[in-house]
Parts: C-alpha cells; structure tokens; sequence
C-alpha cells in the first residue's frame, strides 16, 4: 500500500504520529479546561473525552451526555483542538456531525452495521475501534461499511482484543499496526489505556505502538487519575503523560530515520 491516506492530519505517507489524549469521560467543563489546558502545553492537538459512555454496568455513570458534548466543543474551540467523542446511536448523528471533529465508534459498536452504514453517509470522519473479538478481518470490513457509504475518512483504532490472558484488561494486539498497514491504506492509531487497563504499563505500551509505526496513540490522562469518574486505574497523570509525549517523539524520529 504505496498511497496512504490522511485523515484530520493522522497518517498518510509522512512518519508522524499524533497523539489524542483527554479524560475517559467529560465530568465538568472546569475539569475538562484545566486537562486541555495542560494538553495544550504538552503540543498535544487532539482532546479526547467520552460523553456517552456506553458502561457494562448500567448502574455505573453514563456520561454527561449532550451537555459533555457541548462542554467538549467549547473547550476545543478554546484551546484550538479537534475534539474526538465517542456516539452509541445513529439518533445522535446530527448533533456529532455539528458539534464534534472526529466520531468515535467503540469496540462495543465495531459489529453495529446500521450506525456504521449511517456514518458512511456523514461529513465527518470517523474514528472506528477494533471489537474486542474481531478479527483484522471483520475489523476491515467493519470499516468498508462506512467507506461503501461514501465516508472515506476512517481511522482505525487497536484497542486490545480478549484472549485467555486476564492480567491486563485486554490483550493489545501490536502486530495488527503493520497488518493493518499491509492490508489497507487507512490510518491505524493504537489505545494502549483500555489495552493495558491499568497505569503502570501504558507508557511502555504506548512507546511501543510507536515503534511498531502507529500513526497516533490515544492516551486516557486525568488532573488527578484517582478520582476520574471512569477508568481511574488506568489514566495517566499530567506529569507521566508529559514525558510519555517526549519519549513519543524520541522513538518517532528513530522511526524516520530507520523506518518500520
Ligand atoms: C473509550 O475510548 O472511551 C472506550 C470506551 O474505549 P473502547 O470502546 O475501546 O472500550
Ligand atoms: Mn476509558
């Protein structure tokens, strides 16, 4: 795959790599300020943050909803980020399509065709996650059905797949970067937080997407990592996010100059 494409500045031929971050959830406009803010510092040019949350567990916070999605749009203007979000129903696509830059779709909808072919049809680009079972395969094909609809502009994004091993929260499937790259001219960005699923292995997971020629990572990040309302075990500090980002580069230029 000679021509690779670009989508909102993530892939292409270039040896970029562009790093997403934010909290897993939108909790407060003041909270979602100050990550940015502190995002911003770091060079970082893509903020994250869930508002709704599709949760296994329905007892458990759903997400601010609307409200997070305005809160997430605002911020984004402020700081001059392109803001990405996750939507779980194809009800909700005028509402992402005015107010959100790139539409994530979870590992949990990667299998719901009726929201992929309704994307397909949709102005914005879409960032697709891998389902926890899929294969490369299905994942692909999960990404044609938004591409046959007339929406070139996907993302691929690896987020761990479930096998027999439990002691990481999924099992980050590294090599699917270069498969995905032989098979496809898509961007492919690697989600080592929900991989890892807890915060001592997401640097040394992050970096090495990096070295495998991820065209970004996407990194869960919050003030004060405890009290995230979700995924607090996994997100990383500004502090370890501010060296991680570094760390990132460094192992992106060794890249350039020896290639994947
Ligand atoms: C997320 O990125 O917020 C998320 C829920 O991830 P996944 O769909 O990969 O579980
Ligand atoms: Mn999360």
């Amino acid at each position: 795959m000679s021509e690779r494409l670009q989508v909102m500045g993530i892939g292409g031929n270039e040896n970029g790599c562009a790093v997403i971050a934010g909290p897993c959830a939108i909790e407060s406009k003041m909270i979602t300020d100050r990550i940015a803010d502190s995002l911003k510092r770091c060079g970082v040019r893509y903020l994250r943050g869930g508002a709704f949350k599709p949760r296994t567990n329905p007892k458990e916070f759903q997400g601010m909803r609307k409200a997070g999605i305005e809160i997430l749009r605002e911020i984004g203007d402020k700081y001059q980020m392109v803001v990405v979000t996750e939507i779980v129903d194809t009800e909700h696509i005028p509402m992402f399509e005015e107010l959100v830059d790139i539409i994530q779709v979870g590992a949990k909808n990667c299998f719901n065709y009726e929201l992929l072919k309704k994307l397909g049809k949709c102005k914005k680009p879409v960032m697709l996650k891998r389902g926890a079972s899929a294969k490369v395969s299905e994942w692909l094909m999960a990404a044609d059905y938004i591409r046959h609809g007339g929406n070139e502009n996907v993302i691929l994004c690896e987020r761990g797949i479930r096998s027999f091993e439990d002691s990481t929260r999924f099992t980050l499937d590294i090599s699917s970067v270069q498969v995905v790259k032989e098979l496809s001219k898509l961007p492919v960005v690697v989600d080592p937080s929900h991989a890892a699923g807890r915060r001592s292995l997401v640097r040394s997971m992050t970096l090495a997407a990096v070295a495998a020629g991820a065209d970004g990572v996407m990194v869960e990040v919050h003030e004060v990592p405890s009290e995230s309302m979700v995924d607090a075990e996994q997100a990383l500090d500004m502090l370890e996010f501010s060296k991680l980002v570094e760390d990132v580069e460094l192992i992106r230029e060794v890249r350039n100059v020896r290639g994947t």
